[in-house]
C-alpha cells in the first residue's frame, strides 16, 4: 500500500515538531515536502509512494554498505534472538573495542555511546576534567553534535568568545567556547598566544563535513596538534562522520596527525545508534569508575547495535575497498562537475573515500565564509531536479554527501543521465 509524503507530512507535523525528529530533515533549507521512506535496498531506497531514488545520503553517512546489507541484517536479527540489551557487560562490547583499537592506532581505550553528541560531550568533559581548564576551541562551521557547550558561534570580531547558536544555551556557557575560522593558522596562534593557558581542548572535523564538505590544509591541522601540544590542551578529532568513511584509518591516517582523543559514531554503528570516543590511556583513565569524569548510559554498547557495527567494520576491512570506493565517489563529481561545465555552470568537487562535496561555486571552499558564497538558489533548483529524477541529495546545500560500496556503474550511468538532463533543464 502506498500513501503519499504530502499525507504523512501533514500527520507528522501535528504531533512531531516540524514533522521531523532531526530538524535537517524537514526540506526547510530545498523547500518542498520531505519522502517518508519505507524501504532500501543497497544503493536505493523507496518512499511511501514508491517513488524509488538512488541514495547519495546513507542516512547521513552510516550505511557505507549500503541499506539492508544482508550479513549486518543477518547478524542483527540473529543476535537479538538473544536479548535485546542487559544493561551489564558483554563480550562483543570488548571486541568492538578492540576492532576500533586496531584500526586506529591513536586509540588506546575507547568508551561506547549511543550517538555522537554523546561521544563529543563527554570528550569534552573528559579533556575539561583531565586538564583542570575550562575553555574549548572549535571552529566555525563544524558541527559536534548539539551539546551545549559545542552549539555555539562565533561572536563579532577575530578573539571574542563564543555565542549560543540556539536559545536555551546559557551566555555564560557559550563564552566558554572560542569560535575560530576553520584553515585560518594565524588566527589559531593569537588565540592560543592570548588564552592558551586556559584552554582544555581544541575540537575539530579534520575533514569538516558539516558545512558542506571542506578539506583542512595540512598546515592546518598540524598547527592544532603543536599549539595543544606546546600549551598542555588536548586534541580532540571528531571524526564521527570521517572516521571508517574517508579511509579505514580515518582522516587522521591521511594527514598523519595523532590527536589526544577521537571521536566515533555514524559508520562504527552500520545504521544502529552507536558512537564512541577514545584516545590516550592516561586520559581514558579519567573517567568513571576510574576516575573522577563521571560519563554513563542506559544503552551504551548495546548488543545489537555493536553487532552492526562490527559488521561493517568487517566488511570494511577487505582490501583495497577504500580505493575502489574513492574511484566511484571521484567518477560521481568529475561527472557531474563536467556536465555542469559544459552547461556553462559554476560547480566544483571534492571527494575522499566515500564522502563528498558539491560546491556551486568556481572554487572548492576552505572556510565557512567562502562556503557561504555558493550559488543556493542553483543548488536548490539542482537539488529538485534530481530528486525528480530519482537521485536522492542532501537537503542542504550545508552538508556534505555520501556514496557506499555498493554503489556501481549502473548507478554512476543513471546519475549521469539525470544530471545531464536538469542541468539543461536549468540552462534553459
Ligand atoms: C553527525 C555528527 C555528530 C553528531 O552525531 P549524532 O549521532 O547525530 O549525535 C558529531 N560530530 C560530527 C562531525 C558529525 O558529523
Amino acid at each position: 500500500m502506498t500513501t503519499s509524503n504530502e499525507k504523512l507530512f501533514d500527520r507528522a507535523q501535528l504531533v512531531i515538531p516540524g514533522g521531523v525528529n532531526s530538524p535537517v530533515r524537514a526540506f526547510r533549507s530545498v523547500g518542498g515536502t520531505p519522502r517518508f521512506f519505507k524501504k532500501g535496498k543497497g544503493p536505493r531506497f523507496w518512499d511511501a509512494a514508491g517513488q524509488e531514488y538512488i541514495d547519495y545520503v546513507c542516512s547521513w553517512g552510516p550505511l557505507l554498505h549500503g541499506h539492508a546489507n544482508p550479513e549486518i541484517v543477518q547478524g542483527v536479527c540473529a543476535i537479538a534472538q538473544d536479548g535485546m540489551s542487559f544493561g551489564a557487560p558483554t563480550e562483543l562490547e570488548i571486541n568492538l573495542a578492540e576492532r576500533l583499537i586496531s584500526l586506529m592506532p591513536s586509540l588506546e581505550m575507547v568508551r561506547l555511546t549511543s550517538s555522537g553528541t554523546e561521544a563529543t560531550m563527554s570528550a569534552i568533559r573528559l579533556a575539561r576534567g583531565f586538564t583542570g581548564r575550562t575553555n574549548i576551541v572549535k571552529f566555525d562551521g563544524c558541527y559536534h553534535g548539539h551539546g551545549d557547550a559545542l552549539l555555539v558561534k562565533a561572536g563579532s570580531g577575530a578573539l571574542t568568545l563564543g555565542q549560543p547558536d540556539s536559545k536555551g544555551i546559557p551566555a555564560d556557557l557559550a563564552s566558554h567556547t572560542l569560535v575560530l575560522p576553520y584553515n585560518d593558522v594565524d588566527a589559531l596562534q593569537a588565540c592560543f598566544k592570548e588564552y592558551g593557558d586556559s584552554i582544555a581542548a581544541i575540537i575539530v572535523e579534520p575533514i569538516a563535513g558539516n558545512m558542506n564538505m571542506v578539506l583542512p590544509h595540512h598546515s592546518f591541522l598540524q598547527t592544532c596538534r603543536e599549539v595543544t601540544q606546546e600549551y598542555g590542551a588536548i586534541l580532540i578529532f571528531d571524526e564521527v562522520m570521517t572516521g571508517f568513511r574517508v579511509a579505514l584509518g580515518g582522516a587522521q591516517s591521511i594527514y598523519g596527525i595523532t590527536p589526544d582523543l577521537t571521536t566515533l559514531g555514524k559508520v562504527i554503528g552500520g545504521g544502529m545508534p552507536l558512537a564512541a570516543f577514545g584516545g590516550r590511556r592516561e586520559i581514558m583513565e579519567h573517567l568513571a569508575p576510574l576516575g573522577p569524569v563521571y560519563q554513563a548510559g542506559t544503552l551504551s554498547g548495546n548488543p545489537v547495535a555493536v553487532t552492526a557495527g562490527l559488521i561493517n567494520l568487517q566488511l570494511a576491512s577487505e582490501p583495497g575497498l577504500y580505493e575502489r570506493l574513492g574511484d566511484m565517489t571521484r567518477a560521481v563529481m568529475d561527472g557531474i562537475t563536467n556536465i555542469a561545465e559544459r552547461y556553462g555552470f559554476n560547480l566544483s568537487s571534492c571527494a575522499v573515500g566515500g564522502m563528498f562535496g558539491l560546491h556551486f561555486q568556481a572554487q572548492c571552499p576552505t572556510n565557512l565564509k567562502e562556503v557561504m558564497g555558493a550559488d543556493n538558489a542553483l543548488f536548490k533548483r539542482f537539488f529538485h531536479g534530481m530528486l525528480n529524477e530519482g537521485v536522492y541529495f542532501a537537503p542542504s546545500a550545508f552538508e556534505a554527501g555520501f556514496v557506499s560500496t555498493v554503489h556501481g556503474t549502473q548507478e554512476l550511468h543513471e546519475t549521469l543521465e539525470a544530471a545531464e538532463k536538469v542541468f539543461c533543464q536549468l540552462a534553459n
